[in-house]
This record gives structure tokens, C-alpha cells and sequence, in this order.
């Protein structure tokens, strides 16, 4: 794996992109000298691309720009980001046509100094869909496998099989620990590109949510009815638990659903542009189970 090597075919990738009109604008990473860290960047110029960084402090997912460009963008993409991007195409809210996807091999990042937790979990190294290709060794060749962080350290699980195994007590006393450090900020929202909703359920004035104090029950309300949102379209990125001030771990909830999901339906997110959204479609066939088990 090396990031330099990664990190010049990038910015060669941007600026022919950019010569060549392709697109007018690329999203990608800059370093920022005030925390040692990159940060999302955009460039419109090839000497901008050439200021362009790679490294594993990437993490930052910029899937969640989708939402917010009009016209045509390239954007450099971890397995991740083209993830969440694929389920922007399923749910109509991306034309293909006006992105171009710069897919960049990940075996994980780092968050505050440490492999991030939803790096550890991941074992997708290689984007579903790109343009343009940048191996783990900064090349172009696809049939490089990139070994995921996951597989490296021995198949880690991401908690939701672990906590389904607890009694149902035990796992309240987990959810009110997470729900306890939460004040409910919101911006574990403002960082998911699968919540692009213009007006959230929180926010909606017709029926009153939450009160002005972070209640417990508006707590809840707010985390379960998220992540079921994102039932079949959370890839575990991690963006949410990053973004969180206080240090909120509730992936397991997540994890918990993408294993129920997987199980069920045999679906992984953000994997395929001609799939059907799971929890859009249905077959008689389907079995009918639920969390509290029984069919
Ligand atoms: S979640 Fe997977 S694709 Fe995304 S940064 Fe971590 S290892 Fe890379
Ligand atoms: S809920 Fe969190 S882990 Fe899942 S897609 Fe959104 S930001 Fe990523
Ligand atoms: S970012 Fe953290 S503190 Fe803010 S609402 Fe989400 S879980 Fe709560």
C-alpha cells in the first residue's frame, strides 16, 4: 500500500480531468497544516489538482457532496464514498452522467490517530463503480486486490451480532450508556450522505418530535427511526460516528441491521447501480421475520 504512490496518480487523474473539460471541478482531499489531517478540497484549476492529497487520514466521506453539487463534478472515491454513491443512483436522486468517479483502493483510515472502528469491520477494498481506477500501488490495474483492514487483522465483528446476543436488558443498559453521552446535535445527519431528506422527520413541524432539551425519548426516537431510514442503505462508513462531539458509538445498531439485512435478503448496500433498493421491493416469496424473532 502507498499513499504517495496513490496520491500522484490522483492528481495526475484530477488534472486530465480537468485539461480536458471532462469536468469542471474535482472533490478530493488537501492537507490542512493546522491539524496534520486532510480535509475535502475542491479543485477548479490543475494547479489546484496538484495540491491534491492522499493518505489515511481520507476518511472523510465526500459522497455526502452529492447532494449538494449541480451539473457535472468528479470526485475521488474510497470503496466507501462510491458505496453511497451507488445508492444515490438507485434512488434516483444522482445522474450517473454527470459524475465521474476517481475510485481509489482503501484497506482503511485513521480517525484521531487510531484505526477507525468502521475501517476494522470493512471488507469491501476495491470501489463497486469508477472511471477512473488508482490501485493500491497508484496504478490503474483493477485485478489488484487490495486485502482489506478487516481481513488483515482477522475478520473483527462490527458489534451487531455480538449485541443481538445479549438479553434484552442488557442491551437497553448499552443503548442508554450511547444515549446518555448524545446531545443531540444532529451531526451524525449533517455527515451521512443516505440522509438527504429536505426536511428530516426531527424537523417537521406538524407533529412536534423533540422538545428544545435532549430528552432520553427524543433520543430514541431519533436514533431508531434513523437507522431504520437507513435499513439497506447504510454501508458503515463510519462518517456518522466521526462527525459525533461526544463520542456516540451506536454502529452496532447499524452493524446489527446490515447483518439482518444481509441474512434476510442476501443484499449488501451500495454494491450494485441495476440493483433494487431492498426495502423497495418484495416477493411472496419473502420471508416474514422480524427483530423480535418468530415468523
Ligand atoms: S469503511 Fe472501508 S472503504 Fe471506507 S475508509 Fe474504511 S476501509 Fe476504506
Ligand atoms: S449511517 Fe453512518 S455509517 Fe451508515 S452510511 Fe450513514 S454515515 Fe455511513
Ligand atoms: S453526532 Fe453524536 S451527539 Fe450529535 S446527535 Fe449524533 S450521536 Fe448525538
Amino acid at each position: 500500500m502507498s499513499y504517495a504512490a496513490q496520491e500522484r496518480r490522483i492528481r495526475e487523474l484530477a488534472a486530465k480531468i480537468i485539461a480536458s473539460g471532462e469536468a469542471p471541478l474535482v472533490i478530493g482531499f488537501k492537507r490542512n497544516p493546522q491539524t496534520g489531517r486532510c480535509a475535502p478540497a475542491f479543485a477548479g484549476s490543475e494547479a489546484e489538482c496538484s495540491a491534491l492529497a492522499w493518505d489515511e487520514t481520507c476518511g472523510f466521506n465526500l459522497a455526502a457532496y452529492l447532494n449538494e453539487i449541480s451539473g457535472r463534478a468528479a470526485v475521488v472515491m474510497k470503496p466507501c464514498d462510491a458505496r453511497l454513491a451507488v445508492n444515490l443512483m438507485v434512488e434516483g436522486q444522482l445522474d450517473r452522467s454527470n459524475l465521474v468517479i476517481i475510485g481509489v483502493q482503501c484497506t482503511g483510515m485513521t480517525h484521531e490517530g487510531r484505526a477507525a472502528p468502521s475501517c476494522k469491520v470493512c471488507t469491501v477494498a476495491t470501489p463497486p463503480v469508477y472511471d477512473y481506477f488508482v490501485d493500491e500501488n497508484g496504478g490503474g490495474d483493477a485485478s489488484v486486490t487490495a486485502v482489506p483492514i478487516a481481513q488483515k487483522a482477522g475478520a473483527e465483528n462490527g458489534g451487531g451480532r455480538g449485541v443481538m446476543a445479549l438479553t434484552p436488558r442488557e442491551r437497553r443498559e448499552k443503548f442508554n450508556r450511547e444515549l446518555d453521552k448524545c446531545i443531540l446535535c444532529f451531526a451524525c445527519r449533517q455527515a451521512c450522505a443516505g440522509c438527504y431528506c429536505k426536511t428530516c422527520f426531527m424537523d417537521r413541524s406538524m407533529v412536534d418530535w423533540r422538545s428544545a432539551a435532549p430528552l432520553r425519548s427524543d433520543k430514541e426516537t431519533y436514533h431508531l427511526t434513523r437507522m431504520m431510514h437507513l435499513a439497506g442503505r447504510c454501508v458503515g462508513c463510519g462518517a456518522c460516528e466521526k462527525a459525533c462531539p461526544s463520542g456516540v458509538d451506536l454502529s452496532y445498531i447499524g452493524s446489527a441491521v446490515r447483518d439482518f439485512i444481509g441474512d434476510l435478503y442476501g443484499y449488501q448496500a451500495g454494491m450494485d447501480p441495476e440493483a433494487r433498493q431492498v426495502m423497495n421491493s418484495y416477493a411472496v416469496s419473502d420471508r416474514q421475520i422480524g427483530f423480535l424473532g418468530g415468523e
